[in-house]
């Protein structure tokens, strides 16, 4: 079994998972690392096509294969690669041990069965309940994430419920089976204001109830709010980690820098609306070297020739950039 730290719950290694299309290879994560650890929250960052949500569905086997195809590394949970585990263990982890909430809850509920239902079937597919058991235990979840009346809207069907109270209902679902992980992919983002941060609150909650956290998303805001680690991508490759402190207090790589000058707070200072130049690159055929150089203002002498690796500049907190370590 491949050696992992005590507090370590997820570690993905050396992951690279590229999409075999007509045009080419997208190469949509490329290498990226990092660990989960109990109890903690971490926030996936970076635009859309940074490659945030393929992790996210690789660590479920989610993606759709083909064109879809893991070429490298591992995903351990409690030390086991969930990459090389018969589907049938892997089944009991996905939804069970691990649970996944997506952006959209309209598309991620069945609209013919009602919501009841659907958490039933999730607790009597993981947990050895009656139904009448499983039916008690969906009303306490939706309880307990804020559906007024659970014991009447249980019977309800999706679209009886708000996009809010759809998304809380996800959240139940997710939580039906006592997950150890729950990755949240966008969770907030097709909500409005008020009701986003009704939510957040939900997750702040399960977060302090001991709940390891997977939180994907473009917005710092929600970052700020959540994150005990923070890990950056651009283009499938990871530009700088840290715990949240220090990529707030002290953003280094240029990438990250610019996300931070576009944030509506910083802006209303300046005369210009700033913006980072450019797009994310096809990463069918990524730029050479740095993937953010064609984009980065500070480029210099090595930038286009070789991939900068991560360099340290505190236990915790690494930049992916040659102005940080062996570009001089
Ligand atoms: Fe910019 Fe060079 Fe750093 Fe890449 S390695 S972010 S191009 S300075």
């Amino acid at each position: 079994m491949p050696l992992t730290l005590p507090n370590e719950l997820l570690s993905v290694r050396g992951l690279k998972a590229y999409f075999y299309t007509e045009s080419g290879i997208v190469r949509a994560v490329d290498g990226v690392s990092f660990t989960l650890d109990r109890g903690e929250c971490l926030c996936l960052v970076g635009e859309s096509g940074s490659g945030k949500s393929t992790v996210a569905l690789s660590i479920l086997r989610l993606l759709d294969s083909p064109p879809a195809r893991i070429v490298d590394g591992e995903i351990l949970f409690n030390g086991k690669n969930l990459l090389t585990l018969p589907e049938k263990e892997l089944l009991q982890i996905r939804g069970g041990r691990i649970a996944m909430i997506f952006q959209d809850p309209q598309s991620s509920l069945n609209p013919v069965l009602k919501i009841g239902d659907q958490i039933i079937e999730q607790i009597i597919q993981h947990k050895k309940m009656k139904k009448s058991e499983a039916k008690k235990r969906a009303i306490e979840l939706l309880n307990d994430v804020g559906i007024p009346e659970a014991e009447r809207r249980v019977n309800e069907y999706p679209h009886q419920f708000s996009g809010g109270m759809r998304q809380r209902a996800m959240i139940a679902m997710a939580l039906s089976c006592g997950p150890e992980i729950i990755i949240a992919d966008e969770p907030t983002s097709a909500l409005d204001v008020t009701v986003q941060a009704q939510i957040l609150e939900i997750f702040k909650e399960l977060k302090d109830k001991g709940l390891s956290i997977l939180f994907i998303t473009h917005d710092l805001g929600i970052v700020a709010e959540i994150a005990d680690k923070v890990v950056v991508m651009y283009a499938g490759k990871i530009m700088e980690r840290g715990v949240v402190n220090e990529i707030f207090d002290k953003p280094l790589h240029p990438y990250t820098r610019g996300l931070f000058e576009c944030l509506p707070t910083t802006m209303k200072a300046k005369k210009e609306f700033p913006y980072i130049p450019g797009t994310i690159p096809s990463m069918i055929d990524p730029p050479k070297g740095c993937v953010f150089h064609p984009r980065c203002r500070y480029k210099f002498e090595p930038c286009d020739k070789d991939i900068p690796k991560e360099y340290p500049v505190s236990d915790t907190h690494t930049v992916a950039c040659y102005l940080y370590g062996g570009g001089k």
